[in-house]
């Protein structure tokens, strides 16, 4: 079998987790967890950083922490992960879905333009499996309007725009630390901001409520979350966080065996990298952009030869759980109807992709 993820554990992170699983109690229970914070703000150029046991656990701090509440309305890509949609349901808020731009795959800036309502609060955006969305211009957009944004970058660790890290453009951002994501915590996420009182907030929240001011013991101060990450998790997360380069390197040679191997095909799209940008390109994906369907029976057929290929991410209007129509986010169903995900795990050979590739040109070429 061919995975489609699987993360790079070495000796490196053994050293890490076995210290932390041995040492890390008492007084020295948060060490690891300070530390990896630390390191992360610094790697990725935010002011503040916290760690929690999930990136859904980090925008749900994030939101409420912003005061997203009942009557707002909260602006999203059609095709996300549920997990960035559910917080905003859970702050009683109602998402607000519009389509995608077939080029990045991620948020079209001027369906979040009509979109906007007096009631709208904020934009979520996804840079989706490492690709970059119109930040810059979405973050003017919501200035001009007076609305927040965030950051869903919990695929995008190692995706730059001039140097900076996505994710650190908005009000705050959200990084996934799950086991197929650029580096892992087992589970875990992380909130980044540069923004101190709302810091403070998510803080506050992700420990039951409690402020670290607070000189007394046990004395919550507000109804909270206990969303905190493990030491021993952190540990883990210090020895990848050390590794990122080098898993970003190679998660850009997966992606580019696969360009390289599918740039004479006439409309095939796989993820791309604009000008001043890098890709942290985490997951490898082909847009095969047809009239025809072919999404069902190419994955079919790869599995049948023992590779785990994916389906990407459905419209979320598609799945019934929303009042908003379905099918009106037209790039979103075109889109999702005709693109799949490739393997791409760290030590996956060449010879096994090319494997995925000729078993993805036989196909090909037997149904187009
Ligand atoms: C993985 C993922 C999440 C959720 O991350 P968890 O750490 O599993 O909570 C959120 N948004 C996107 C785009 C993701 O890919």
């Amino acid at each position: 079998m061919i995975p489609y993820s699987k993360p790079s554990i070495t000796n490196f992170e053994h050293q890490y987790v076995y210290d932390a699983v041995v040492n890390g109690w008492g007084e020295d229970c948060f060490h690891y967890i300070d530390k990896f914070e630390k390191m992360f703000s610094q790697k990725v150029g935010s002011l503040f950083a916290a760690a929690t046991s999930s990136c859904t656990g980090a925008l749900q701090l994030g939101m409420h922490a912003l005061g997203i509440s009942k009557g707002d309305e909260v602006i999203l890509a059609d095709i996300n992960w549920i997990a960035t949609v559910a917080p905003i349901i859970h702050c009683g808020a109602k998402p607000v879905f519009v389509d995608i731009s077939l080029e990045s795959w991620c948020i079209s800036k001027n369906k979040i333009e009509r979109a906007i309502t007096k009631n709208t609060k904020a934009i979520i955006v996804t840079h989706l499996y490492g690709n970059i969305a119109k930040i810059k211009e979405i973050v003017k957009i919501a200035e001009a309007n007076d609305i927040y944004v965030i950051e869903d970058a919990a695929e995008a660790l190692g995706s730059k725009i001039d140097g900076r890290q996505v994710g650190t453009f908005g009000n705050f951002g959200v990084f996934s630390f799950h086991g197929t994501k650029m580096i892992t915590t087992g589970e875990g996420g992380m909130f980044v901001s540069n923004d101190p009182e709302l810091f403070e907030k998510v803080c506050v929240l992700n420990n039951h409520g409690r402020s670290t001011k607070e000189p007394r013991h046990f004395w919550p101060t507000d109804i909270g979350y206990k969303f905190k990450m493990s030491n021993i998790q952190a540990a883990l997360g210090c020895a990848q966080l050390q590794r990122l380069d080098s898993l970003v390197k190679r998660k850009r040679e997966i992606l580019n065996f696969y360009k390289n191997f599918f740039k004479d095909y006439e409309n095939i799209q796989m993820n791309i990298e604009p000008n001043k940008t890098i890709n942290s390109s985490w997951m490898p994906t082909l847009f095969i952009q047809r009239e025809k369907e072919i999404r069902n029976g190419l994955l079919e057929c790869l599995k049948n030869i023992n590779i785990d290929a994916r389906p990407t991410f459905w419209p979320l209007t598609s799945t019934g759980l929303f009042d908003q129509k379905s099918n009106q986010n037209k790039n979103s169903y075109f889109w999702q109807a005709r693109s799949i995900n490739l393997p791409s795990y760290h030590d996956i050979t060449e010879e096994n992709q090319e494997m995925v590739c000729e078993a993805v040109k036989g196909y090909l070429d037997k149904t187009l």
